[in-house]
């Protein structure tokens, strides 16, 4: 970073505005169209080192509209994630991108995970997430004939979308505001100016009076340029899918969910139709190793030497290698994988999986070793990021945009 605004440098400035947003996710993408709807006057740009919108977690992820049952009340994840689903379902009928409300159901298939079951109850209720209730054997077999369980938890709003159309549509309406996207544009190092800052990206220098960065994967890094703390630091995992047989697809009719383990964030793998008839299986949840490792084979040196130079991330390691481990295994196991699937629905069969498409998940640690679960913004004079954005982002992403803005012009924008 360089913020030493008395012998301000020359640069040969490609583009000049009001507001940079990085990062075309579906964060940064919600975030610029909430600035234009709020002020179409606004000189914006929204910046992405790859070559297209939704490349990363947006473009790769379940697809699920949740509903808002698991987040800590009171949380920004809470209260985004049950406002955000409304809105989001709310935008694909205005915009008609398609999407279904087949529900989910979480299914405890022990006792020892009933308490667990009503506790979720109790959190989707004080969450405002509507009509949930605990169904028995009979009418979880009536909803799904294929599933098997002892109880449930019936969500019968949650639902199914693209993230990819919902991230295209945003794209439209920045556009259509007279909003730049400029893809191709990785930002390599920010310089603070007096009047704000200039970006130096592999496209060209770029300035703007204030900064928004939604960066995800890399949202630590991108953060640090302008001199922010290095934690939380992201830490990525990856989660592959199987794709269900098309002549097996009747096996699953809505979302299928186990109980998820209260010490992670993750969901735990799932069975989970797709808007395109297609049902996927998963995700799991590995240790990446590298921030875009979409394969078990992809590695980048950089990425894993800061892993294991971070003492967040060696107390992480050292308190959960058994479940790390146990994840590692199941993933190079596809038996494994169906064993766990087949809690849930016994009648799965294990060519009917198919390989499928993965996916790598942001996860910010702190410096003490704990997963962070909540969205993390921070600021600084004209910059604002957004540290931690995990799932329900996607779900939540046109109410984070509106916390993000709101936010910013508090700032003063
Ligand atoms: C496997 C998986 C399953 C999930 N399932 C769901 C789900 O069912 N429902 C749900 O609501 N959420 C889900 N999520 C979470 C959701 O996908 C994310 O929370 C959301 O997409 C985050 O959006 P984002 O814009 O912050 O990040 P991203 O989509 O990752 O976008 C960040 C962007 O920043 C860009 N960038 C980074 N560094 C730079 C730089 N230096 N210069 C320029 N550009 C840069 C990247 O190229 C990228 O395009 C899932 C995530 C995963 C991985």
């Amino acid at each position: 970073m360089s913020n030493s605004h008395s012998t301000e440098r020359q640069f040969d400035i490609e583009w000049s505005g009001d507001v940079v947003v990085v990062g075309a996710g579906i964060v940064g993408l919600a975030v610029a169209r909430e600035i234009l709807r709020r002020r179409p006057e606004t000189r914006l740009a929204v910046l992405d080192k790859e070559d297209g919108i939704a490349r990363h977690q947006t473009g790769h992820n379940s697809g699920v509209i949740h509903s808002g049952i698991y987040y800590k009340p009171g949380s920004f994840k809470a209260k985004a994630c049950v406002a955000g689903s409304a809105q989001m379902m709310q935008f694909c009928e205005e915009r008609e991108i398609p999407y279904e409300r087949c529900g989910k159901v979480i299914i405890a298939t022990e006792e020892e995970e009933l308490p667990r079951l009503y506790d979720l109850l109790e959190r989707g209720n004080a969450n405002g997430c509507p009509d949930l209730r605990i169904i028995d054997a009979d009418e979880l077999k009536e909803i799904e004939p294929h599933a098997t369980g002892i109880k449930a938890l019936l969500s019968p709003n949650t639902g199914i979308v693209d993230y990819r159309q919902v991230a295209r549509a945003y794209a439209e309406d920045i556009r259509k505001s007279s909003g730049q996207i400029r893809t191709g544009h990785e930002v390599l190092a920010l310089h603070q100016r007096a009047d704000g800052a200039v970006l130096e990206t592999t496209g060209g220098y770029i300035q703007a009076k204030r900064v928004v960065t939604c960066g995800g994967l890399w949202s630590d890094r991108v953060a640090r340029l302008t001199g922010a703390p290095r934690e939380p630091r992201i830490v990525p995992f990856r989660g592959d899918y199987y794709i269900l047989r098309n002549d097996r697809r009747h096996l699953v009719r809505s979302n299928i969910y186990p109980v998820p383990d209260p010490r992670f964030p993750f969901l735990g793998v799932h069975l989970t139709p797709r808007i395109d008839g297609d049902i996927w299986l998963g995700p799991n949840a590995v240790l990446a190793f590298a921030r875009d490792g979409y394969t078990f084979r992809q590695f980048n040196f950089g990425d894993l030497r800061e892993m294991a130079t971070f003492g967040g991330f060696l107390r992480f390691a050292m308190a959960n290698w058994r479940t790390g481990a146990d994840e590692m295994l199941r993933d190079l196991s596809k038996k494994r994988f169906l064993a766990s699937l087949q809690r849930y629905v016994p009648e799965l069969r294990m060519d009917d999986l198919v390989p499928g498409p993965s996916g790598v998940r942001a996860q910010a640690l702190s410096d003490d070793g704990q997963l962070v679960d909540d969205f993390i913004f921070s600021e600084s004079e004209r910059i604002l990021h957004v540290r931690n954005a995990p799932s329900p982002a996607a779900t939540s992403s046109l109410v984070i945009g509106q916390m993000v803005v709101d936010r910013f012009e508090e700032m003063g924008g």
